[in-house]
């Protein structure tokens, strides 16, 4: 499939899907160039379209090797198109080995991009607000890029600071001040969910649903339990990072300069990332037990509009007259514009804010955040064609004692399916393909 409007591109593959729509794959017919598209439907985005013009002047802000490139956008009718640097790697959320996570080298050396990249976000002034395994991609060099601006905020402009009060993100991800307090400031809720993907990296596992006293996992954490699972399986000198890292008080957290002069940040790796990938034999879907993983399926992103926050105007740019390849739209000024009534307003009432977004799930989407997460983890691609996976999946299928029915959808528990599917693969393992994605001219 063409890309609308636009000659010598093809769509060739979905590589992932969001609240409002999918981001593909896009290849040039004559250079072979990859880009991805995010492919933003504005009528499911209608209650919010503020967000998607956001996420689009916050992007054209970025340039920075641990931050996913923005190429430019382009508005057709209905839809928008994002177009970003392709990341071949597929997310950083695949790469943990469901209770175990990665050898601590890798964990290591994606946390150090992880940082330099919010470091980076941080001195133009801008927060991301939703970082986590999902949102993390990787490049063919397996290099760490920090993807999806669409709850990014500025939180400094012109030197001055301003509070949050918006609370938006992942529930195990977000920091306690943020269930809390009316406001809090931005960049140590960055800094505390680099604390939970580094956890969700070295031990396989989220530490809690949530950071609230009523938790157990997070009391229990409060009360250095540390002999139990996440924490009884990272090594002391990370676990005495993480400590740092996720100490309630934001005022106490340790800051970015603190961390990078902490021992197991700063130590050189002791392997090649390579080498420790090959002999921990890579990501596998492990079976069962996947059930209060790494999973983040509580996403709760605030309706927008009816908040006080974040209000700014943004540019109405048109597209540009075609010349034949990609076309992208100028948006000179966008960032004066995006930033102008730079507001240092409350939301009427936060808590609303929190419960109608987890009733509401996240805007415009079809799917729940867990149906979405089950597609991904439920996905794996075939050496063989059509039929004969269909003929292999079938003899599996028989062979397991499963009754089973072709059709295009599946219902019921997605963690139950999830268990099936994983005891369904191992069984596949000679005709699964390792390589997830089709690269062009491979
Ligand atoms: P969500 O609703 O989860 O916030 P979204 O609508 O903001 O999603 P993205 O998170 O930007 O959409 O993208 C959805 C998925 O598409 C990603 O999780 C990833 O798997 C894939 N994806 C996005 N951007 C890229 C890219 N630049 N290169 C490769 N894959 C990508």
């Amino acid at each position: 499939m063409a890309v609308p409007f636009v000659e010598d591109w093809d769509l060739v593959q979905t590589l992932g899907e969001g609240a409002y729509g999918e981001v593909q794959l896009a290849v040039n017919r004559r250079t072979e160039e990859a880009v991805a598209v995010k492919i933003v439907d504005m009528k499911r985005a209608a209650e919010c379209p503020e967000n998607i013009k956001k996420e689009i002047c916050i992007n054209k802000m970025l340039s920075h090797e641990n931050v996913v490139r923005f190429y430019g956008h382009r508005r057709e009718g209905a839809t928008q198109y994002l177009f970003l640097e392709y990341c071949r790697g597929g997310e950083l959320f695949d790469r943990i080995e469901p209770d175990v996570g990665m050898p601590e080298p890798e964990a290591q050396r994606f946390f150090q991009q992880l940082i330099a990249g919010v470091v980076y976000l941080h001195s133009i002034g801008i927060t991301h607000r939703d970082l986590k395994p999902e949102n993390l991609l990787l490049d063919e060099r397996d290099n760490l890029k920090i993807s999806d601006f669409g709850l990014a905020t500025v939180f400094r402009h012109n030197g001055r600071e301003r509070l949050l009060n918006k609370m938006c993100g992942t529930l195990p991800y977000v920091a306690p001040e943020l269930l809390r307090r009316p406001e809090f400031r931005a960049e140590p809720v960055d800094v505390w969910a680099c604390g939970v993907v580094l956890t969700a990296m070295l031990a396989g596992e989220l530490p809690w649903d949530q950071p609230s006293d009523s938790c157990q996992e997070y009391s229990d954490w409060k009360e250095k339990k540390t002999y139990l699972p996440p924490w009884k399986k990272i090594d002391s000198a990370p676990l005495a990072l993480l400590h740092k890292i996720l100490t309630e008080s934001p005022t106490a957290r340790i800051t970015i300069p603190d961390i990078q002069k902490d021992r197991w940040y700063s130590r050189p790796l002791r392997k090649d990332v390579k080498q420790a990938r090959r002999s921990s034999g890579g990501v596998t879907d492990s079976p069962g037990g996947f059930s209060k993983h790494i999973r983040s399926d509580t996403d709760f992103s605030p309706v927008k509009g009816a908040l006080g926050e974040d209000k700014a105007s943004y540019s109405t740019s048109q597209p540009e007259p075609g010349t034949g390849g990609m076309l992208w739209e100028s948006c000179a000024g966008s960032i004066d514009q995006l930033v102008q009534g730079f507001s240092f307003s409350q939301p009427a009432c936060p808590e609303h804010m929190l419960v109608n977004s987890q009733l509401l799930g996240t805007p415009g989407s079809s799917q729940s955040p867990w149906q979405r997460l089950v597609k991904r983890m439920t996905r794996f691609f075939t050496k063989l064609d059509a039929d004969g996976s269909y003929r292999t999946l079938k003899e599996v299928c028989e062979k397991m004692g499963y009754g089973w029915k072709m059709s295009c959808t599946n219902q019921g528990d997605g963690l139950e399916f999830k268990r099936h599917f994983l005891k369904i693969k191992a069984k596949l393992s000679d005709i699964v393909s390792t390589q997830k994605v089709w690269l062009p001219g491979t």
